[in-house]
């Protein structure tokens, strides 16, 4: 059974995923500000203009391999002996081929005007003697296609094709797309500025305190090192506050501190309704707030709003996600991931999802659109962790995905159902 994508909730009172969703491309506006970078650095950054290509690649027919390069009329029977008057190694121009010469040719080398095919050198064989002048012979063993073993020149770009377009997101393929057609430099979106504080005076970092020395209560600060990394990939530049103490002062502090100079707040923690969540009043003192109950599991709450920056123009994004590590994960990889892309003005943002057969049993639905972390096996199917609780970072390391299944939908071992992968997700 192909179960569809989830639209809204089922329970009243949440909002739904893609509701968040639109709500927050509303307001993710285009930074403003281009950078012209090396193309050597450009990896993972979004292209701020079209680049359009002022040649051909490649530059002209070539050979596709070492052999000889002929005159089809001259062969037209198998066994025929060609005087080899010319070598063209890759990266020189031959000379004309005359009827009845051949010219030794290796890989990527002009082919010569005249030629018409390329004859592998495993279809030829050499001639023990030369001609009558002591021109060197060779004998070609098959009737050459016109065409054959010839890259035609502009095969792969043609002058004034658009090879990469603004808004898209550079892979380490496309900067060797620009090289070839001759780019050192590329003009990318500037790169966000986003400043990072883990809230909860139960977090402690790994090097301050030994595992032995932990109180009671206390526990390592996760989010700080996947959400930080996280950013990095997305190509922004982070500002890692470290961790603030559940107090109302201490929060407004941080976040005015962070409002300067950031296009983007994020937080983990303190974004619940419980009275040790001081997020949410220290925002709303600086500027607006609204707290989401998001249709979905794990990461019902989400924050989005503004902060002033003070005694200046203009506000930073704010982003509060929940503080348990894989409630943290998820809301960042489906709701603040999207935004960083757009904010570069990236046109992909939402991840490639596919049908994939579950290998598993889950028989009790939940009320939200619920990410299960699972991991595909060697028989094309998934396999699903054990313990789906928002608190076990482990299911996303041992994960490979998560699927997205609908509210209230169950799943049966066999049904197909919508994989996202994380290798996409992090990308
Ligand atoms: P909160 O959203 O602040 O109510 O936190 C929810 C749960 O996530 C609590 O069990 C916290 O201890 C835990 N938590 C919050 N922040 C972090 C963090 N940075 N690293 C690991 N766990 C956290
Ligand atoms: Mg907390």
């Amino acid at each position: 059974m192909i179960k569809p994508l989830a639209t809204a909730p089922t329970r009243p009172g949440l909002m739904g995923l893609d509701d968040a969703l639109l709500q927050l491309r509303l307001h993710a506006l285009p930074l403003v500000g281009v950078d012209t970078v090396p193309t050597f650095e450009a990896d993972g950054r979004v292209l701020a203009q079209d680049v359009v290509s002022a040649l051909q690649v490649p530059p002209q027919d070539n050979s596709s391999m070492d052999g000889y390069a002929v005159r089809c009329a001259d062969v037209r029977q198998a066994g025929v002996a060609l005087r080899v008057t010319q070598r063209i190694p890759a990266g020189q121009q031959g000379a004309a081929l005359k009827p009845g010469e051949a010219a030794r040719i290796f890989t990527g080398a002009s082919i010569p005007p005249g030629a018409d095919a390329v004859v592998m050198q495993e279809d030829t064989q050499a001639v023990s003697e030369d001609d009558a002048q002591g021109i060197p012979q060779v004998l070609v063993q098959l009737v050459p296609l016109p065409g054959q073993w010839i890259r035609r020149s502009g095969e792969d770009v043609r002058r004034g094709d658009i090879v990469l377009s603004r808004g898209e997101r550079l892979q380490p393929t496309s900067l060797g797309l620009a090289a070839s057609i001759g780019l050192s430099q590329l003009q990318v979106s500037r790169k966000p500025r986003v400043a990072l504080f883990s809230t909860g005076d139960e977090l402690v970092m790994p090097g301050d305190v030994a595992p032995e020395d932990m109180k009671p209560g206390a526990i390592y600060n996760s989010n700080r090192f996947f959400l930080r990394a996280l950013l990095l990939r997305l190509g922004c530049e982070v500002s890692d506050m470290g961790i603030v103490p559940d107090r109302r002062d201490l929060t407004v502090a941080a976040l005015k501190r962070a409002a300067d100079n950031h296009d983007l707040i994020l937080t983990s923690g303190g974004v619940s309704v419980g009275e040790e969540d001081h997020v949410k009043p220290a925002v709303q003192s600086l500027g607006q707030l609204e707290l989401w109950q998001i249709g979905m599991k794990p990461g019902k709450p989400f924050a989005y709003g503004q902060v002033h920056r003070e005694g200046q123009m203009g506000k930073a994004h704010f982003m509060g996600l929940p503080g348990n590590p894989v409630s943290s994960l998820v809301t960042f990889l489906l709701l603040v991931r999207p935004f960083i892309l757009q904010i570069q003005g990236a046109f992909a943002t939402s991840p490639v999802r596919v049908m994939l057969p579950a290998h598993f049993d889950v028989p009790k639905a939940d009320r939200r659109r619920e990410f299960l972390r699972v991991r595909r096996n060697a028989q094309g199917g998934l396999d699903l962790f054990p313990n789906q609780s928002s608190g076990v970072l482990t299911s996303a390391v041992w994960g490979d995905g998560l699927i997205d299944n609908p509210a209230g939908a169950t799943i049966q071992n066999g049904d197909w159902v919508t994989y996202i992968s994380f290798a996409d997700l992090l990308l």
